[in-house]
């Protein structure tokens, strides 16, 4: 009998083991049990080729309708080309010096395909595919329901195809396996779903499919309990965790007189709201979400003053060099310099003079700095702390779960945590990936923001272009600044992520063209006509943070007009004089990353205007992405739609490249409701008595969750 914890080696052999772990990170039997497939095919149906997300990898069921050997042109060896049909289009298979396959794969035969599906010469193909042939004998019997059985399809990767992860799974399935019910046998019957183990044996091994849809429905519903158990848990500890009580005073009162401005309603609430968490005696848990220039930082700036007023200190994490010196910067500014020397503001890079570092660690121990601003140099070893009370993330969506425990840990009592996004989260997704956290939102911008205006440009238009560079040029001749943003560095180089974790998106590179790159960019604006005399600048995540900063310093003070550059100028940079964004290939980017970038204009008094240009294909997701930004401008509703876009991907099962989140089944968007229905169950649950098997899954599952994050 296998448990969940029961590595995989001993079942399966070193060798699928390690490719799994590697692939997937799947060490476990529960790891295994709870790769759920992607979506079920079926022998007697072909997959739409059409349908194929070029650049991804696949699985398909297709059938051989001719085969071709012939020669290279040009160079010794030979290539076996193979055509697929799915009774519409056609996808080919290409092998080099492989002429052995002819005896295989005959006009006729069945199976299936696996590979990452390229393009070539406007066809669809995949080279070197790992295939399954189905039967012949039985495909001749015509067997009815060998035909309808569903053949799960799971998440896969070029080395590691789905039909072996089968064969893993089976295995285990074979070998019998312990699970631990968490949903007590009258609630199972109550909401008709089926018991744990059923569901794992159903959702692998459905015999129709309705075994499939109703064992996920269970396993949905599993889920959610254990998220809904998990959150109530972390709950009741946080509860009972201590905190220190911090109070404001004089040093607050003295900053708020002092503002040049007066405070939105919604920065009123918030602090409110975070005096009250500070003064509780238990850690805050609080998430500040506001749009991109809805004034976050002064914030989380009052709240580090109430921290100070009794010597408690406070970190400040940004996501990139560029943020954490300019938040330094303005932070200073805003507290003045008699108040900056009192609390020892200081800043930590990993580019720093190791000098100047130093210097600032041993003020962190020793507590004469009560406000650091760092970025990921935080988290490092050596850094500690005197007494850190308050722990502030920037731009938290750069960071993950572990990172930001990392900061937490580097205090000796729980800390009071504050994080800040300008891409709001909706509620539910907040809650599942934070725990139970408190949000504060801003939700309008301070008096005198500019409206932007958005428009996509199809980069095929070569007068929109044109129009482009004439409008950028328009607004640097009245004496305004303009960004264009390329998603690479140079040509050869693959796209710049800034200094963090970037978006998943973003890793895969595109096929196609090549798209923009900061140094081509640059060259070719400094020789277009229309930006003659323009100064212009370049800025990336390559450059040393001694580079950054003087172009930064240079493009605040007007000295440079415009800046090309890379999305290190995504978060937090502050230039009010900047009208313009112009942000090329912006296919390339995620949706809540061109809306944080498209906020770095229309900070000041002009109003601004953001241009992507772009050669996405009408109804594809990417072009849906900006044509939703070209008409909305609430960061809310633009968050919403985002998740909706993306969990289309998921229900069409078109994107079946692997990765693992914490959520195996659930998305908590359109799972919204029955997170929110499990959640009275959950409490009546855990009323009851929680077992102690119960408490150990749920660590478990939390231990997981951290280590992933
Ligand atoms: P974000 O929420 O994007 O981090 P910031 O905190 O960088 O925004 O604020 C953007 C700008 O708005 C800063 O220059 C800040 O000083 C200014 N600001 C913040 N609050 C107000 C306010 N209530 N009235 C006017 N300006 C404000
Ligand atoms: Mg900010």
């Amino acid at each position: 009998m296998l448990t969940d914890l029961t590595p995989l080696a001993g079942v399966l052999g070193d060798k699928t083991a390690k490719a799994l772990d590697k692939q997937f990170g799947i060490k476990t039997v529960a790891d295994l049990l709870l790769h759920f497939p992607r979506r079920y095919s079926k022998r007697g149906e072909l997959t739409d080729f059409a349908s194929l997300p070029i650049g991804e990898v696949v699985t398909v069921v297709g059938q051989v309708q001719s085969t071709n050997q012939r020669s290279m042109k040009g160079r010794k060896g030979s290539i076996f080309e193979v055509v697929l049909g799915d009774g519409n289009g056609q996808l080919t298979l290409a092998f080099f010096n492989q002429t052995w396959r002819q005896a295989e794969l005959h006009a006729g035969v069945q199976g299936l395909f696996s590979g990452k599906i390229g393009a070539f010469s406007g066809r669809l193909q995949l080279t070197h595919p790992d295939y399954e042939l189905f039967d012949a004998e039985i495909i001749d019997q015509q067997a009815k329901a060998w035909a309808e059985l569903p053949i799960p399809i799971y998440p896969a990767t070029g080395t590691l195809s789905s039909w072996r992860i089968q064969k893993a799974i089976e295995k285990v399935l074979d070998a019998g396996h312990e699970a631990q019910e968490v949903i007590p046998a009258d609630l199972l019957e109550q909401q008709k779903l089926m018991p744990l183990l059923m569901s794992i044996e159903m959702i692998h091994r459905p015999k129709k499919d309705s075994d499939w849809e109703r064992a996920t429905k269970s396993l949905k519903f599993h889920e959610a309990m254990l998220l809904q158990l998990g959150l109530l848990e972390r709950r009741k500890n946080a509860e009972l965790e201590k905190a220190a009580v911090y109070r404001s005073g004089a040093l607050l009162s003295k900053f708020d007189e002092a503002l040049p401005f007066e405070l939105t309603p919604g920065q009123v609430v918030a602090g409110d709201q975070i005096a009250a968490d500070l003064s509780k005696g238990h850690p805050m848990n609080r998430m500040l979400q506001g749009e991109v220039g809805s004034g976050k930082t002064v914030v989380a700036l009052r709240a580090v003053l109430a921290v100070a007023e009794s010597g408690g200190q406070s970190a400040l994490l940004a996501p990139t060099e560029v943020l954490a010196s300019q938040h330094f910067r303005s932070i200073a500014q805003a507290l003045g310099p008699a108040v900056t020397k009192e609390l020892g503001v200081r800043l930590l890079t990993g580019q720093q003079p190791l000098a100047v570092r130093k210097k600032t660690l041993l003020d962190m121990a020793s507590g004469n700095c009560r406000l650091v601003i760092g970025t990921h140099a935080l988290l490092s070893e050596n850094v500690s702390f005197f007494d850190l009370g308050l722990v502030i993330i920037d731009e938290q969506h750069r960071f993950g779960v572990g990172q930001r425990e990392a900061l937490k840990s580097k205090a000796k009592h729980s800390p009071h945590s504050l994080v800040m996004t300008a891409t709001p989260i909706p509620r539910t997704l907040a809650v599942t990936v934070f725990g139970d956290l408190d949000v504060s939102s801003l939700r309008e911008l301070p008096k005198g923001r500019q409206p932007i205006v958005t428009h996509v440009v199809d980069i095929s238009r070569k007068d929109l272009v044109a129009r482009v560079w004439e409008r950028v040029s328009e607004e640097v001749s009245a004496g305004r600044q303009a960004f264009v943003v390329c998603p690479k560095i140079d040509p050869q180089h693959l796209e710049d992520t800034g200094e963090m974790v970037p978006e998943p998106e973003n890793l895969e590179p595109e096929p196609g063209p090549e798209p923009a790159s900061v140094t081509s960019v640059f060259a070719s604006l400094e020789n277009n006509k229309m930006l003659a005399g323009i100064r212009i600048g370049s800025l990336h995540g390559r450059m040393s943070s001694k580079e950054k900063d003087e172009v930064m310093d240079q493009f605040e003070s007007g000295q440079l007009q415009v800046l090309v550059a890379t999305t290190v100028i995504e978060v937090g940079v502050n230039v009010p004089n900047a009208s313009t964004m112009v942000v090329l290939d912006a296919d390339h980017f995620g949706l809540s990353q061109l809306h944080q970038l498209r906020g770095r204009v229309g900070r000041g008094e002009h109003a601004g205007l953001c241009l992507l240009v772009s050669g996405a294909e009408p109804e594809t997701l990417a072009f849906l992405r900006l044509d939703a930004l070209s008409r909305i401008s609430d960061g809310f509703e633009l968050s919403e739609i985002d998740l909706d876009l993306r969990g289309e991907g998921d229900v069409l099962g078109d994107t079946q490249s692997g990765g693992r989140s914490s959520l195996q089944l659930l998305r908590v968007v359109r799972d919204a409701k029955l997170i929110q229905e499990v959640r009275p169950l959950a409490v009546a649950l855990e009323k009851a008595d929680m077992s102690e098997e119960l408490k150990l899954v749920l660590q478990i599952q939390d231990a997981g969750q951290l280590a992933r994050g």
